[in-house]
């Protein structure tokens, strides 16, 4: 075979990609008619492609790189490291400087007594540990009929068996068994399910589902429930400000563990090292991955408060993973957290770039196909509806013109994800004043297009 390079043209590096490459969810036989777009190098918040485009990339990756991408000190952490050490395990009594390091560091920034980390490769094994942590914590305290974990619909934790079950990705659920003793409550998402009733209302009333449901179940058997902050691949749902109180006091009152998922929205993404504090939430375990490393190497992970980590520490937990706490992935994101920090990104974010951002995005309300715009730092996602009084969805099968509108997106160079019809946004932190007013600018002429399109195919 010949060797591939990024010189390689295009067109033979989308026949191999379609002959071997199995890309995850996707429709591969779709993919191969259209052929993938190949991205060949990153720098800043700008992605090149083998076509020469240069993108503006507004959704990070995939929610991970915060710091940016092409910053040289995370390569060099990452050679220095490999020529030092480039593999040892934490399993049978040993350790080594980087996991050691991460994990005081993790402890250090972490809110209230969340001082102990277990490390993962990614964060849908981070929720797998969780899940078999919270079980083993309640057997360990002699209640091993705690054990029913609460998530909720459209709510994403990953894609291993654990992870998924504890999602409530419907066609996730449908293309495999999930986990017993999971069950789900619905999402708060106010513009899609909240009927007549005001954004404060509906989040009370979803909030107190949560404590239905332990009622239903019998307090004693639940042993924790998880959620994101704020809903990610669910669509950016930012729950209307009544929802997290609420949430909080039931966990409270039922003495059941809170696992924050904080996989998208830690590390600064909501303006605050993470969004349990941007939200006033107070956690027993916080899974993290992404931002951890900016997505420069595959790392994940839960930070555990004292009390569990206490009592998981009293026996043996038969868990863990080859990478947990890999060397290499350590260091990287050691790195990381060090240029996060001491180039103030996360201060920049809350006082200056998001605050500018939240101003022009909210502003695209006033397009004829926006419903609503929410944001929280920076995360951010609007709803397309054919009519905004009414919060209606359009006739067409949901998803069809937030397909349409990525697609505009794609053209305009401008990286966006549609979740149905709701277009999201989720740029690195690093992103500048001039590069939002670009993403916006982008977002118009996708959103105008979308409207010249739907009229021109009667979709509205
Ligand atoms: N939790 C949340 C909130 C996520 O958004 C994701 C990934 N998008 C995961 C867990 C799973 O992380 P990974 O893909 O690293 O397994």
């Amino acid at each position: 075979m010949t060797l591939l390079s990024v010189n390689t043209p295009t067109e033979e590096l989308r026949r191999v990609d379609a002959a071997h490459h199995m890309h995850p969810f996707t429709n591969n036989s779709e993919l191969e008619d259209k052929g993938a777009r190949i991205i060949t190098r990153a720098e800043g918040c700008w992605l090149s492609d083998s076509e020469g485009n240069r993108i503006l990339d507004a959704m990070a990756g995939l929610w991970c790189v915060n710091i940016g991408y092409g910053r040289e000190e995370l390569s060099q952490a990452a050679a220095r490291q490999m020529s030092d050490l480039p593999y040892y395990n934490t399993f049978f009594q040993t350790s080594h400087v980087p996991a050691i390091a991460l994990s005081a560091k993790l402890a250090e920034l972490a809110p209230g007594d969340l001082n102990h980390v277990f490390f993962a490769g990614s964060g849908s094994e981070a929720n797998d540990t969780n899940l078999r942590m919270v079980r083993t914590y309640w057997q360990a305290k002699g209640q091993p009929e705690r054990n029913v974990i609460i998530g909720r619909w459209n709510g994403y934790h990953g894609s291993t068996v654990g992870a998924m079950s504890l999602g409530g990705m419907k066609g996730m659920h449908a293309q495999g068994g999930i986990v017993d003793g999971i069950e789900h409550i619905d999402q708060p998402n106010w513009w899609l399910e909240g009927g007549d009733m005001s954004p404060e209302e509906f989040g009370l009333e979803r909030a107190r589902q949560l404590e239905e449901k332990i009622l239903e179940l019998g307090p004693d058997k639940v042993a924790a429930f998880i959620a994101e902050p704020v809903q990610g691949a669910g669509g950016v749902i930012v729950a209307p400000d009544s929802y997290w109180p609420e949430i909080q006091r039931i966990v409270d009152k039922y003495g059941i563990l809170l696992i924050a998922d904080e996989v998208i929205c830690g590390f600064g993404r909501t303006g605050n090292w993470f969004a349990t504090e941007t939200l006033g939430l107070r956690p027993h375990i916080m899974t993290i991955a992404k931002g951890l490393s900016s997505g420069y190497q595959p790392i994940g992970g839960s930070i555990v408060c004292d009390e569990v980590a206490e009592v998981i520490g009293g026996v043996e937990f038969n868990h863990g993973y080859t990478y947990s706490g890999h060397p290499v992935a350590c260091a990287v994101a050691l790195e990381n957290l060090r240029l996060l920090e001491e180039e103030k990104v996360i201060e920049r974010v809350r006082d200056e770039t998001a605050p500018y951002l939240k101003q022009k995005f909210e502003a695209l309300v006033d397009h004829p196909l926006v419903g609503e715009a929410k944001i929280v730092g920076m995360m951010g996602s609007i709803a397309l509806t054919p009519n905004k009084e009414t919060r209606a969805v359009f006739a067409a099968e949901a998803g069809t013109v937030g397909f349409i509108c990525r697609e505009r997106c794609f053209s305009n160079n401008l990286i966006m994800r549609h979740v149905y019809d709701r277009m999201i946004i989720s740029p690195p932190l690093v992103i500048s004043k001039e590069e939002i007013d670009i993403l916006i600018e982008r977002a118009r002429q996708s959103l105008d297009e979308t409207h010249a399109i739907l009229r021109e195919k009667g979709l509205m």
